[in-house]
């Protein structure tokens, strides 16, 4: 990470990063559901993180990350993650034939109390669902099934084709 001082920039792996506060994201978060809802600002949140997500493998593919199997994942999320400061994350499964991708994090940076009701990491879903998109080379969607925003002790997201993601929804809020 190079911070010059004299143009007041940041850049890693030749890109340009912006060093802001958490309470930034959760002031798009709040401000967000206060205008259009919660259903349409997590959604909003979301698909924001999945560009980011796209973008950040494209950094990473350049910066020399590979993403052929298993432990290349594995090693570039826990490296990644860390990195940006988005929290520790782990890739815990990931099967190339069904397209399906399994990561537990802690720490996210949408989680700020552990007492709500719903999962409320849409944000850090939204980039790891567009990183494995671009990974995968094709369109996913995915489901937090755990949260530590509702006490849970990791998060945990399910990543892959939309069809899957719907019929594994479906079978989660019967
Ligand atoms: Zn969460």
């Amino acid at each position: 990470m190079d911070v010059d001082e004299k143009r007041g920039i940041i850049t890693a792996y030749n890109e340009r990063f912006l060093f802001i506060p958490t309470k930034l994201i959760h002031a798009i978060e709040d401000r967000m559901s206060e205008s259009f809802g919660a259903a349409t600002a997590t959604s909003f949140v979301y698909e924001i993180g999945k560009e980011g997500g796209l973008q950040y493998i494209r950094i990473a593919e350049r910066a020399g990350f590979k993403f052929r199997n298993f432990q290349d994942l594995k090693a570039a999320a826990e490296r990644l993650g860390t990195l940006a400061g988005w929290g520790k994350v782990d890739v815990v499964e990931f099967n190339q034939q069904k397209k399906m991708v399994r990561l537990r994090w802690t720490d996210g940076v949408s989680v700020r109390s552990k007492k709500g009701k719903i999962p409320v990491c849409h944000f850090g879903r939204g980039i790891l669902t567009g990183a494995i998109q671009s990974i995968l080379g094709t369109d996913c969607e995915s489901l937090e099934v755990l949260c530590q925003g509702k006490g849970d002790p990791y998060c945990e997201a399910i990543v892959g084709v939309p069809d899957e993601i719907l019929r594994l929804a479906n079978s989660h809020s019967n």
